[in-house]
């Protein structure tokens, strides 16, 4: 994609701080941290939302992930991470390509999203339970 800021800085026409590259996943510092060291892992290949990948893909851009995990870990010191897709804009997508990020978490760190837990009222789950399976099909 032309105009995709990040298959731009895959290409080197964007300056980025490049941590890992290999034939098909491309890594680097996200310029807007939410913490120190919070690292944006890429496909090379232009998607947008997981659902438009296949598994192979799904993959290969997973297999950077641990080792990634473990440097940023190593290097900040953080206690945990998140390791989250953004998918689709309405779930906080931004950047229209498909990306994992990995944010250094620590005890008090004051980061978070809401988490609301609902409870299923009675005979919903069930329900639920169905269509999910039957999208499948
Ligand atoms: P998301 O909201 O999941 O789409 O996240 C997009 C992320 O990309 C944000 O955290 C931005 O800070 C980051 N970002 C946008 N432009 C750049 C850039 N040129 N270099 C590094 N990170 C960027
Ligand atoms: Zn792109």
């Amino acid at each position: 994609m032309d105009s995709c800021i990040f298959c731009r800085i895959v290409r080197g026409e964007i300056p980025s701080s490049k941590v890992y590259e290999d034939e098909d996943v491309f890594a680097f510092l996200d310029i807007g941290p939410l913490a120190w060291g919070h690292v944006l892992v890429v496909p090379k290949k232009h998607v947008e939302e997981v659902a438009a990948m296949s598994p192979a893909e799904v993959s290969t851009l997973f297999a950077a992930v641990p080792k990634l995990a473990a440097a940023v870990m190593k290097a900040t010191g953080a206690e945990g991470l998140n390791v989250l897709v953004n998918n689709g804009a309405v779930a906080g997508q931004a950047v229209a390509h498909l990306h994992v990020h990995l944010i250094p978490r620590r005890t008090g760190d004051g980061l978070g999203y809401r988490w609301n837990a609902k409870e299923y009222p009675e005979g919903e789950l069930a329900a639920w339970h169905r269509r999910i399976i039957d999208a499948m099909k």
